[in-house]
């Protein structure tokens, strides 16, 4: 018994370090090789995640917005469907606020991707279409400005173009200049102050 015990009383200090270093040695491995694979795994997604992480998230909230909350929701998927710097997403801290009232739809917009919107019945009463109208509200909060061109392929020419015009989608323009606005360029950043202001649908300031 004590023999045996002998040999193992030796042992301890240089076998426990044997066994330490070797735990580092198999640790230092365990860890190149999680690290190589980490690597691995992550380089493929890293041109993903660099896409979600230089897209900016605008939070929006439409609880106030009644009925028309769907057509905002379809608004914002049609934007995060179109660009890709900028994502609308229902939630909070809410920099976009929606709300409803019998007026004309209108956009008071504070800074790029902040701002007021407001659904208003009259222009719903008129026949034009609801989710091209949430679009284009939301189109002025990522920066665009009205442009009454009377074409229904432009989603910023509002009213100017026909009543009968269900088109809710941004043309590759407008689409392009909300992705330049969104990109943070020295230019692009002067051009929002110039966006900043009040918009409805109408026409009327
Ligand atoms: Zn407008």
């Amino acid at each position: 018994m004590a023999g045996a015990l002998a040999p193992r009383s030796c042992l301890p200090k240089e076998f426990v370090m044997l066994r330490r270093s070797a735990l580092r040695g198999v640790l230092g491995m365990l860890a190149a090789v999680l690290a190589a694979l980490g690597t691995q795994t992550v380089t493929p997604g890293v041109a993903a995640a660099d896409v979600s992480v230089a897209a900016r998230t605008v939070y929006y909230d439409a609880s106030r917005a009644g009925e028309f909350a769907t057509n905002f929701h379809q608004a914002a998927q049609i934007w995060n469907s179109s660009v890709r710097n900028v994502r609308l997403q229902a939630g909070s801290p809410a920099s976009v606020t929606i709300y409803v009232d019998s007026g004309w739809p209108r956009a008071q917009v504070t800074g790029l991707g902040a701002g007021r919107v407001w659904m208003g019945w009259q222009a719903v009463n008129q026949g034009y279409d609801r989710t091209r109208i949430a679009t284009h509200e939301l189109g002025h909060i990522l920066g665009l400005p009205d442009r009454r061109t009377g074409l229904c392929s432009d989603l910023m020419s509002g009213s100017s173009a026909p009543v009968s015009c269900r088109n809710a989608y941004p043309n590759a323009a407008e689409a392009a200049r909300v992705d330049a606005l969104f990109a943070g360029t020295a230019a692009a950043s002067r051009a929002v102050t110039a966006v900043a202001g009040g918009y409805t649908w109408s026409g009327a300031r």
